[in-house]
């Protein structure tokens, strides 16, 4: 872009200086062999600094500061309450440079700053507080054994994690996986997207403002197949988690298995069914939560309900409704307070998404609204929100994941037929059942092969409850407690007791 473009939008604010370096036993280092990558903005095209493209050299010298930190003790050894101090002083650190956090993932990756703060920068130092807290107050077990024994089953951390994430939720991602990986004691290896990494760098730094030993928290950024597979494939490291596409995901399975069997977790895409029946008890909260959901970080989120079936009495009325709400969603710049609409996260994104576009018309479904690549701010990656009706679940617009904001409009007769249809998709993350029948919205609740399901609502979310996928929308589950499984060792020690009594 060139400096007359860059001074014309005058809305970005003057740059906060990003260092690209990546973070290794706590200190910031450019790559083994110097090589680097641009960072550039989807807002505007600038480039916004230049990053430290690791490799496998790199990746080597993280895994083993962070085998040579587990080792030591020093933090997985550390007294629960005391890394829970610290946890919680980390979070602290992430609220404390809020602002900072959310325009650096503005600028990074297009979401509209808004939500980079009050979403992304809240959930992610919730998170890890949350992990934080739990950490003195999980007991162990003692099995039910006869009184000569006994049997102790205790956790222990699975040793150095290597974590690879996308780039729709930076921070969000990174956070659901370091906060029990790090809580539990384990030391962690995060590969950032390389669309995204500036504000994981930035979690690793306040980490250790906040009193984590150096060497716990390392953050390698560069390109999947140049530092996600060596991770993957690495033998010292114990545990893989990753969040990204279900394509990727399938490789890290076969890397944990060509190399150590380390546990491989995997948080994967999803095509969402969200059935509106005609008894649906709100019908313009359903329209609200439909065009809300699907638009909401440019369409760039896992779960966003891609799908939308509504029984065939009440389409036409339902289908007036939404396209009254869609100018409300038009792209803008993301810097400005009010945008709700921001950029595609780069030009490849940007360009995939606009095949989908001419991809569904080829197929025969009706463009509604939207199919077209705008520019609010010059040189940006902005997509109008897009609805085609007529669709059937065999288009491509309706079986693939598309990442962008794009709904693809389906209909149905009853119950049954909808299941089936939703139902008949490689993907199982997440569902919603509209109706004010308790029968109905139990039985298809039921029937629905999703992780989650939500019932007359589409955005609840907490901390507390697990998120994860059935079928290719991957294997575990992050959040709750249940996610303490993923990063933990279950051991069991039996203990003879020759009782003189
Ligand atoms: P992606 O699979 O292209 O990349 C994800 C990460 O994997 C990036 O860090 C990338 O550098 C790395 N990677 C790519 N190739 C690799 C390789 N050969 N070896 C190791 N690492 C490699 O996905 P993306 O485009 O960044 O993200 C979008 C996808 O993420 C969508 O499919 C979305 O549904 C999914 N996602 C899922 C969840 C969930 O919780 N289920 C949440 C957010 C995003």
């Amino acid at each position: 872009m060139s400096a007359e473009a860059v001074a014309a939008n005058s809305a970005i604010p003057p740059l906060p200086a990003f260092d690209g370096r990546a973070i290794i036993n706590g200190l910031r280092v450019a790559a083994a062999d110097g090589q680097v990558f641009d960072c550039v903005s989807p807002v505007d095209g600038r480039v916004l600094t230049q990053v430290a493209r690791c490799g496998l050299m790199d990746v080597n010298e993280a895994v083993a500061n962070a085998r040579a930190t587990f080792e030591s003790r020093r933090w997985s050894g550390m007294a629960p309450a005391q890394r829970k101090r610290i946890m919680i002083k980390f979070a602290e650190q992430i609220q404390a440079h809020a602002d900072e956090l959310a325009l650096t993932e503005t600028l990074d990756m297009g979401k509209p700053i808004q939500y980079a703060k009050g979403v992304d920068v809240n959930s992610a130092a919730n998170c890890i507080r949350w992990y934080g807290e739990a950490v003195d107050k999980i007991y162990d077990e003692i099995a039910p054994t006869p009184r000569t024994a006994l049997a102790l089953i205790t956790r222990e951390p699975v040793g150095v994690v290597g974590i690879i994430v996308p780039w729709n939720y930076p921070m969000i991602m990174a956070a659901w996986k370091i906060a029990p990986a790090l809580a539990a004691g384990n030391s962690v290896v995060l590969k950032p997207s390389e669309k995204s990494p500036l504000t994981a760098l930035r979690l690793a730094e306040l980490a250790l403002a906040a009193g984590m030993p150096p060497g716990v928290f390392n953050v390698v950024p560069g390109y999947g197949p140049e530092a996600g597979s060596p991770l993957a494939l690495h033998m010292d490291v114990d545990c893989i988690a990753f969040t990204g596409s279900t394509r990727v995901g399938k490789q890290i399975h076969v890397m944990a298995g060509q190399s150590n069997l380390k546990r491989a977790w995997t948080e994967l895409g999803g095509k969402s069914p969200n059935i509106v029946f005609a008894d649906c008890p709100n019908l313009d909260k359903a329209v609200a939560a439909a065009v809300g959901s699907i638009f909401f970080n440019q369409g760039e989120s896992c779960n966003a309900p891609s799908r939308l079936f509504v029984e065939e009495s009440i389409k036409d009325a339902f289908l007036e409704k939404a396209l009254a709400l869609v100018p409300g969603y038009q792209p803008a710049n993301p810097l400005d307070k009010s945008t709700v609409m921001g950029a595609i996260v780069d030009r490849v994104q940007l360009g995939a998404v606009m095949r989908y576009i001419e991809t569904g018309q080829a197929e025969g479904a009706r463009l509604l609204t939207g199919g077209q690549a705008v520019e609010p701010v010059a040189g940006g990656c902005y997509v109008q929100p897009t609805i085609f009706d007529g669709v059937t679940n065999q288009m491509a617009i309706a079986r693939e994941e598309i990442f962008g904001p794009v709904l693809s409009v389906l209909s149905f007769t009853d119950a049954a037929d909808v299941v089936r249809q939703a139902n008949d998709s490689v993907y199982g993350l997440n569902a919603a059942v509209w109706t004010r029948d308790i029968n109905k919205a139990h039985g298809v609740a039921r029937a629905l092969r999703a992780g989650t399901v939500h019932v007359n609502q589409y955005d609840e979310d907490d901390i507390t409850v697990p998120f994860g996928g059935f079928k290719q929308s991957g294997v575990g589950r992050d959040k709750s407690l249940h996610a303490f499984d993923k990063y933990t060792e279950t051991k069991t020690t039996w203990i003879r007791i020759d009782s003189p009594v």
